[in-house]
């Protein structure tokens, strides 16, 4: 029915806040999937080791846009389109905004021909709503580096690179403001839920 994505930098709160609209859609009985990027499906999980194992440093700009579009449209045909004909809601953490800001942005390779790239791969699914995560990079950090895991190859790209994600999420919501909500990710988890709900209840009329 309705797919709805969550964007923003590394450790902005995406997932946790996914996991929470996931929770209050299941207990408003309405049908919903969660999904995550890059991934979800066998070959999308091989890609996933490509793209994100920091042994692939020598990975070109385009090779990783062209991984990524290859592992979302095995997501979209195998388990979005079909979860989304059954009259579900998908929620997936990350989609082809990741794309045009990581790729299209801050690797320069332009966002017209990362949008053209995705929107032929996928047969021109873009979502219905997409809430948009701002964190102070240095909060960003400073979770990184509290969650004990090692940084992955895009993780562990410099400040710089991040500076110009953040920065580019930014300009996206400026170019999609009826489809991009941005919220303030550093206020507490409940408030930002609260936000999330508002706005799928006021942009999709969803009752929740
Ligand atoms: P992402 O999916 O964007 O990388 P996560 O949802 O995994 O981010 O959150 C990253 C870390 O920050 C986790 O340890 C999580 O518990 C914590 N966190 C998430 N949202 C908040 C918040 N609003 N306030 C404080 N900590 C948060």
């Amino acid at each position: 029915m309705y797919f709805i994505t969550f964007e923003g930098i590394d450790q902005s709160g995406k997932s946790t806040q996914l996991k929470l609209l996931d929770q209050a859609m299941e207990a408003a009985g309405v049908p919903v999937l969660s999904v995550r990027e890059p991934g979800g499906t066998e070959i999308g999980e091989k890609i996933r080791e490509l793209l994100l194992g920091v042994e692939h440093d020598r990975m070109d700009a385009w090779t990783e846009a062209l991984l990524y579009a290859a592992a979302r449209v095995q997501l979209v045909k195998e388990v979005i389109k079909p979860a989304l004909m059954e009259g579900k809601i998908v929620l997936s953490d990350r989609f082809i905004d990741s794309s045009l800001v990581y790729q299209g942005m801050a690797r320069d390779l332009g966002v017209d021909r990362i949008l053209d790239l995705n929107l032929g791969a996928t047969g021109g699914l873009m979502p219905d709503l997409t809430f948009v995560f701002h964190l102070d990079l240095t909060l960003s950090r400073e979770r990184l580096a509290g969650r004990g895991t090692a940084e992955d190859r895009i993780e562990g790209e410099p400040l710089a690179f991040h500076q110009k994600v953040e920065e580019g999420y930014r300009r996206l919501q400026e170019m999609y403001p009826g489809r991009i909500v941005g919220i303030d990710g550093g206020g507490s988890v409940d408030e930002i839920h609260q936000q999330v709900v508002a706005g799928c209840r006021e942009r999709l009329g969803l009752e929740l």
